[in-house]
């Protein structure tokens, strides 16, 4: 590998995508990255993506596959499966979804049919796109019916899921989030499946990581039948998705990710993510994902101590979500843009049953993942909580803002980012 000779390359070659890279490479490391969906993978990663596993065609899969050459990419792709097998305690792993919108497509398409009734989160209240959003193409091919959260505590409504899949007799019981701050009771969820004869699919896209790590369930604790993750969010991997299911399911599952949905898969990922499920099976990773959620827990009570408004009053996880409305009397956007200025990096996000519309909502999301990788701890999420205050109390204040951007940029030259 000549990763220092090709990066020459490209400085030579194409000045303006190599400015770009270097920019990037600078934003990443002078302000703090806060998008719960976000984080640093490892150095080993960068290495497998830039390498020539992007130069070869392995459709198929180890052992039947349409093209020749295939000896090292058998390897990879064995190595990866297996390990995800051992790190999540299940029969059977996909590892080639290209990432994890494909991912939960492949599920949906592989065991059910279309116009089939997939019972999911509603997206105000946390569920994703994929979860059946009106526009999104699965949004139109299957029959999504929604559950919400319980007004009075932000949480599940478990009694209306079973209610509401009573009555809709779904095929399929969703459960995951994108913007939930709590951990999934996965027994309530498997007992009413039970009842109706739904498949059971978890969609752990934002906490695989966490899981992998020992600090949330499993959801295969409870019986669960097939569990999605994207590869690049808590599991610190490469851009790309898994399918995790029972023996049961392997073959249909497989079918349904190629020939039915996709073609080549990308082998420099897979690779990569080979080499993050064995880092997953470390004490470190352990210790970082029980970290993850403390560092989210004392952020949320500092914020919580100078009268931000919580969903749900806290967090399990690694996320928080802040109703900015009720706080400051200021919409998401306008929050986004507030913590931008200072190099606080967080989205906004619709809350549950927003009146406001998705551009401009109630709130923002914000998680501790790409944080904790670069070495923060409790007392610098109690810094990180006033700066937060402070700026979105007086968004308006440009020369506090100077000031601020100052101090959280020379802040985090003390936490390098891994890989850069
Ligand atoms: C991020 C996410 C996805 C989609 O992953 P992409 O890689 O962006 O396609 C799917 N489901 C959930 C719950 C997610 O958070």
């Amino acid at each position: 590998m000549k990763t220092i000779e090709n990066r020459k390359f490209l400085k030579q070659n194409d000045p303006a995508v190599y400015a770009a890279l270097k920019g990037e490479e600078q934003r990443q490391q002078s302000g703090i990255e806060l998008i719960p969906s976000e984080n640093y993978t490892f150095p080993e990663v960068l290495a497998s993506l830039g390498s020539v596993f992007t130069n070869k065609y392995s459709e198929g899969y180890p052992g039947r596959r349409y093209y020749g050459g295939q000896t090292f990419t058998d390897e990879i792709e064995n190595l990866a499966r297996d390990r995800a097998k051992t790190v999540f305690n299940c029969e059977h792993a996909n590892v080639q979804p290209l990432s994890g919108s494909a991912m939960n497509q492949a599920v949906y398409l592989g065991l059910l049919e279309p116009g089939d009734t997939i019972m999911a989160m509603d997206l105000s209240h946390g569920g994703h796109l994929t979860h059946g959003a009106p526009v999104s193409h699965m949004g139109k091919l299957f029959n999504f019916v929604r559950y919400v959260t319980n007004p009075l505590d932000g949480s599940i409504d478990y009694d209306r899921v079973r209610q509401d899949a009573l009555a809709s007799k779904p095929k399929m019981i969703l459960c995951g989030y994108t913007s939930y701050p709590r951990d999934i009771e996965y027994e309530r969820f498997k007992t009413i499946a039970d009842e109706v004869g739904a498949v059971t699919m978890t969609d752990a896209s934002h906490f695989g990581g966490l899981v992998a790590g020992g600090a949330m369930n499993n959801p295969f604790d409870f019986g669960f039948d097939v569990v999605t993750t994207t590869t690049h969010k808590s599991l610190r991997g490469p851009r790309g998705g898994m399918i995790l299911c029972s023996r049961k399911l392997a073959s249909k599952i497989d079918k349904s990710v190629f020939p039915g949905l996709q073609g080549g898969p990308h082998m420099n990922a897979i690779a990569a993510i080979a080499v993050t499920l064995l880092k997953a099976q470390s004490e470190e990773f352990r210790q970082y994902a029980q970290q993850v959620i403390k560092n989210a827990r004392t952020l949320a009570d500092a914020l919580i101590k100078r009268q931000m408004t919580l969903i749900t009053g806290g967090t399990d996880n690694h996320m928080l979500v802040l109703d900015t409305v009720s706080s400051f009397g200021i919409d998401g956007r306008r929050a986004e843009e507030a913590l931008d200025a200072v190099s606080i990096t967080t989205n906004k996000q619709i809350i549950p049953d927003d009146p406001n519309p998705p551009l401009r909502p109630s709130g923002i999301r914000i998680g501790t993942p790409a944080a904790t990788t670069r070495g923060m701890r409790e007392a610098d999420m109690e810094q990180l909580a006033d700066w937060i205050v402070d700026c979105l109390q007086n968004p308006e204040d440009e020369a506090m803002q100077v000031r601020m951007r100052d101090d959280v940029e020379s802040f985090c030259r003390k936490f390098p980012v891994p890989g850069i």
